[in-house]
């Protein structure tokens, strides 16, 4: 039968592909199940927990031996590719799109990759699989609790014998998955919000929140319903625009993304400096390729010399690690559902979802995707 596995991911990744629950229902459906020692640890997942489950906890190298397919939050390290062999396969965020020479190594050994960047998320039998969804989700919520924490004021109005204290005003850009579920959070904690999108059709969403909808001058909607990157004589005018929100916000988290591209800078240099004391950007594209804020760095909090905050935060997902390896876990089961016949593996390059899916394979790169982003 086929063994499906999870590593433990790089330090600083609290998730893990693999929840117990999932373990459970692989087994019960006649597969293996792989855990590497200590892979659940940082989500709350001892060992024990996933041998309950029916899994078998192996030490790092036979893990990598044995599977067929090993699921993972991110891209396993040299360690683990070294040691893949032709015709295993990888599924998980893999970044084929961005990272151009793993995607090559890969293929040159042959390895089958399925990576979530390339599902095709408007095809409704995907929403299932959709990781990107799954992981904004939570990525958002979190946003809001960090702002709500690292804020120095109360998010709500505190009507008190001490005095009034008047709302926080926070202020969201990019209002995709993240953005809205941060917006959501941030009412239910009082803020008094508004939200911003470069794609007019999300206003009927953010207003529905109860929250404000803000515009520019500046809109753009590009395949699939998803934001495109704009020229930069159309950023340049955003960001003129944006000032003016950003200033008289006290609160402002940013999850502007554009596939496959660097994130877009919607608060500029100046808009940080121009910030009063106290401000809190949060950064949810904050990563190696940039951020939507001028100075934000992942995983860090920057203070700015005129007292803004900014924080790096790429990484929130990691950061409600047990719910989002939860959610990440399912979408895992729905992939293997989708590529798994009479207990074989059959990753079916002609199927909408699956085809898509694969960046690699057979020692091809087979995404017209990823070869038109290494033109
Ligand atoms: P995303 O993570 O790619 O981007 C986040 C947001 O940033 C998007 O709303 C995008 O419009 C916005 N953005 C990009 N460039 C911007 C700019 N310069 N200025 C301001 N905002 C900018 O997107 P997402 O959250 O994954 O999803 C975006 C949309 O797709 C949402 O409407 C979502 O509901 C929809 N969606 C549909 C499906 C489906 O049909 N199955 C699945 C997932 C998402």
């Amino acid at each position: 039968s086929l063994t499906i596995a999870a590593l433990r991911e790089a330090p600083g990744e609290n998730r893990v592909a693999l929840s117990p629950e999932v373990v459970r229902k692989l087994v019960k459906s006649e597969f293996q199940v792989l855990i590497e020692a200590g892979a659940g640890t940082r989500s709350f997942y001892p060992d024990a927990v996933y041998e309950q489950a029916g899994a078998k906890i192996s030490e790092r190298s036979a893990v990598i031996k044995d599977a067929d397919v090993i699921a993972t939050i991110g891209q396993p390290g040299a360690d683990v590719v070294d040691q893949l062999t032709a015709g295993q396969t990888l599924l998980g965020l893999l970044r084929p799109l961005t990272d151009l020479d793993y995607v090559k190594e890969l293929a040159a050994k042959k390895v089958n990759a399925l990576a979530f960047e390339l599902l095709p998320r408007t095809v409704s039998r995907a929403q299932t699989m959709d990781v990107l969804s799954s992981q904004a989700s939570v990525a958002g919520y979190k946003a809001a609790l960090v702002a709500a924490d690292s804020f120095a004021r109360y998010l709500p109005m505190m009507i008190t014998a001490a005095g009034t204290a008047k709302p926080t005003k926070v202020l969201v850009l990019g209002t995709g998955v993240a953005g809205l579920q941060a917006i959501g959070t941030a009412k239910r904690l009082g803020a008094m919000v508004s939200g911003y999108d470069i794609r007019p059709a999300s206003r009927g969403e953010v207003e529905s929140l109860g929250a404000t909808f803000l515009t520019t001058s500046v809109s753009a909607t590009g395949e699939g319903g998803y934001a495109r990157a704009l020229t930069p004589e159309e950023t340049a005018q955003q960001q003129a625009e944006l000032a003016d929100f950003i200033a008289q916000n006290d609160v402002i988290i940013t999850t502007a993304q554009v596939p496959g591209r660097r994130p877009p800078l919607l608060v500029t240099q100046k808009s940080v400096d121009a910030a009063k004391a106290g401000t809190l950007f949060i950064d949810l594209a904050a990563s190696e390729l940039g951020g939507n804020v001028a100075g934000s760095q992942p995983g860090k909090t920057v203070t700015t010399p005129q007292q803004a905050q900014i924080v790096g935060a790429g990484d929130m997902a990691s950061q409600l690690p047990a719910s989002a390896s939860d959610m990440f876990a399912k979408n895992v089961q729905a992939v293997l559902n989708a590529v798994v016949q009479n207990g074989k593996l059959v990753l079916d390059v002609d199927d909408e979802v699956v085809g898509e899916l694969l960046a690699t394979y057979q020692g091809d790169i087979i995404s017209s995707r990823v070869r038109e982003a290494m033109k």
